[in-house]
């Protein structure tokens, strides 16, 4: 049997591979140190964990549930934006209920993308933007994240020719992989030249809440003329370290919004009641446990800046994310590199290629594992001599 030339468009989902790497790395006996994929390592709150017990007792909630999400769960949703970014959203209308934010850039490439069109996607990026317009038959064309520019996209740089077949646009800030932020004015600018050229611009921000030194993430929909163009998509997974509970929502136009909720009622029944119970008490609960989190990124990334440091990589630390993006040391491509790191100190990074050709020259450093086994990383690199000199790289 043959499986469908869909399928063999794509390349292997990239976590995948690198999984399949590290397995064999610790099969051989290696001691290997994960930096690679983002899954924050603290357990979901425990006032979270127990309203899932409560809710779990109560049949009612074994059924299938409603499309779109319940009503009490889109209306707390719906709270917590507003207090969180001063919006409002109709419950009828502008807000729908995800199985996490990765179902959600599916769907949505899957509801507005025919083949010949093209989707807008930052490269570097999260993978699955350009995987999922390969399988609806549309053309990712990469809009390049460079250091020079802040790891913001230059939109006058999008030729006309593509801005006219582009049919949505993806931005997402805070921005994995390179933990790089926006301010108002870049989404004001995002949303001007989406309304302009008829692009549905759809904001990921799964990282909203994951920020330091007082920097606090922008809702697209904080600038107005938002609501004429623009989704966004929320997810509770790094907020409240629920990646395994797969649950979030999406805001914005109805058109949209609409749109996703009536392609996924064809395909998926919603959340398990039970888990959108659980997430109206991560909703109302408290944010205490957000800003020790926080806390523990800050330490963990202070740590990585000094010993980087040392290692000649002189970085300014992310005011975001729990990411680190870094320039690969001269003479080596990114993937050279991630090999270098496994074969020799024992740890997982992904090449920067793994989220688009612009990652070329770069690696990713996630700060998922605790302070100490971090600074093991680094005296390894150090011990192996693996450093970087900036004069070489010409970065
Ligand atoms: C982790 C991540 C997601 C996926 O989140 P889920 O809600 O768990 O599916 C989406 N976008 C970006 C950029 C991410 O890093």
């Amino acid at each position: 049997m043959e499986v469908s030339k869909r399928l063999k468009s794509i390349p292997p989902y990239v976590f995948a591979e690198i999984g399949k790497k590290r397995q064999a790395a610790i099969a051989r006996g290696v001691d290997v140190i994960d930096l690679g994929i983002g899954d924050p390592d603290q357990p979901t709150p425990r006032h979270i964990v127990e309203a899932m017990h409560q809710a779990l007792d109560q049949p009612v909630n074994y059924k299938y549930p409603p499309f779109g999400g319940t009503r009490e769960y889109r209306l707390e949703a719906a709270k917590w934006c507003h207090n969180r970014f001063g919006i409002d959203i109709d419950l009828d209308n502008e807000i729908t209920s995800l199985i996490g934010s990765k179902e959600g850039i599916h769907n949505i490439i899957a509801a507005y993308v025919d083949p010949g069109d093209v989707a807008l996607i930052p490269d570097p990026g999260y993978p699955v933007y350009g995987t999922s317009t390969i399988l609806a038959g549309g053309t990712p064309h990469h809009m390049p994240l460079g250091a020079s520019n802040d790891f913001l996209p230059v939109f006058e740089d999008i030729p006309q020719a593509v801005a006219l077949k582009a049919k949505i646009m993806f931005l997402n800030y805070p921005n994995n992989p390179t933990a790089a932020v926006c301010d108002l004015s870049f989404l004001e600018r995002a949303v001007a030249y989406a309304a302009k050229h008829d692009i549905l611009l759809v904001h990921d921000l799964a990282y909203s809440e994951m920020t330091f030194d007082g920097y606090k993430a922008h809702s697209v929909f904080e600038v107005p003329k938002a609501r004429d163009v623009a989704i966004e998509l929320h997810s509770l997974s790094k907020t409240y370290n629920m990646t395994g509970w797969r649950i979030g929502f999406a805001i914005g136009n109805s058109q949209p919004v609409k749109a996703l909720a009536q392609l996924k009622s064809n395909i998926d029944t919603d959340v398990f009641k039970a888990i959108q119970m659980a997430a109206i008490a991560a909703f109302n609960g408290p944010r205490t446990h957000i800003d020790e989190c926080n806390a523990l990124y800050t330490e963990r990334r202070d740590v990585a800046v000094e010993a980087l440091d040392k290692l000649g990589w002189h970085v300014k630390p992310n005011k975001a994310t729990f990411y680190m993006w870094l320039p690969v040391p001269a003479g080596m491509s990114s993937s050279q590199f991630s090999n270098l790191m496994l074969d020799t100190a024992g740890i997982v990074v992904p090449p920067g290629t793994a989220y688009g050709p612009s990652g070329e020259g770069w690696f990713r450093v996630s700060l998922c594992t605790g302070k100490e086994r971090l600074k093991e990383a680094f005296a390894r690199m150090e011990k192996h001599a693996i450093t970087f000199d900036r004069a070489a790289a010409k970065v």
